[in-house]
């Protein structure tokens, strides 16, 4: 086996690293993940992730963590409504989608990413991640490397995965090709006291349970009252 006798590296601790470590601890394998954020609780990592039949779904069944996934997404959320700027409803999936369930190929349930990492933190080895460990460069060492990171520690491993997001660090190491802007540009924020700042958002959200106001991706932030 190519990971028998060997120690595994991968750089990220993202959806992608966190589950790609659990894949690879359920084969055995030797595997540390080094993540740039101080602790687990560090940040709030982004909206909601809608997992997919064949790609995201099947990968938490092969981690038999299906079961877990049940218990954490938000049943619903990945019904959609959109609003005018006075909370008047324009198309609501509420109305025309019907109710899908888990084995259906286009049910999207969305998860929140704090309970997603929280979910596959846990399903790992005690010490897996090494937290505080933002990774800068890597040089070859024996049949290995090398792993420098930002607070002058350093890591060897024999094989190194580069799970680090759009802006890789480890991609230079094996490509030339650099992450380029796809034309596409989108902004995400949270309404402070939305329930007198916006009400009406606020009512509309309260009308459809899975949302809540900082999910709701606001096209036209100034109008809306
Ligand atoms: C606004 C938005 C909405 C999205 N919605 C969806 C959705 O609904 N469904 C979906 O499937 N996808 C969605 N995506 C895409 C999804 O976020 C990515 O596919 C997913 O996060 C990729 O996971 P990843 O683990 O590969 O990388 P990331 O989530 O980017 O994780 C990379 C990890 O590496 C760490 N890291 C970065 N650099 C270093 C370094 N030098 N050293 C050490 N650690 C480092 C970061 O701190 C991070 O924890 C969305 C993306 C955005 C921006």
């Amino acid at each position: 086996m190519l990971i028998e006798n060997k120690s595994i590296a991968i750089v990220g601790g993202g959806p992608g690293g966190l589950i790609l470590a659990r894949l690879l601890q359920l084969k055995g394998a030797n595997v540390k993940v080094y993540e740039r954020d101080f602790d687990k609780d560090a940040r709030l990592v982004g909206s909601p992730l809608d997992m997919h039949e064949e790609s995201g779904l099947a990968a938490l069944r092969k981690a038999n963590l299906i079961d877990e996934f049940k218990k954490n997404f938000r049943p619903g959320a990945d019904k959609m409504v959109i609003a005018n700027e006075h909370a008047e409803i324009l198309y609501s999936d509420h109305a025309t989608k019907p109710d899908e369930d888990f084995g259906n190929e286009y049910f999207r349930p969305e998860i929140d990413r704090v309970p997603l990492r929280n979910m596959l933190l846990e399903s790992l080895q005690p010490g897996t991640v090494v937290w505080k460990s933002h990774f800068v460069s890597m040089k070859a060492q024996n049949e290995g490397w090398l792993l420098n990171f930002k607070n002058a520690s350093s890591a060897y491993a024999d094989i190194v995965i580069g799970a680090d997001g759009a802006n890789s660090k480890i991609r230079p190491y094996i490509t030339n090709i650099k992450a380029f802007y796809s034309g596409i540009t989108m902004l995400e924020g949270n309404v402070h006291d939305a329930k007198s700042s916006v009400p009406n958002i606020h009512a509309l959200a309260e009308t459809f349970p899975p949302l809540w106001p900082g999910m709701i991706h606001l096209l036209a932030p100034n109008r809306l009252r």
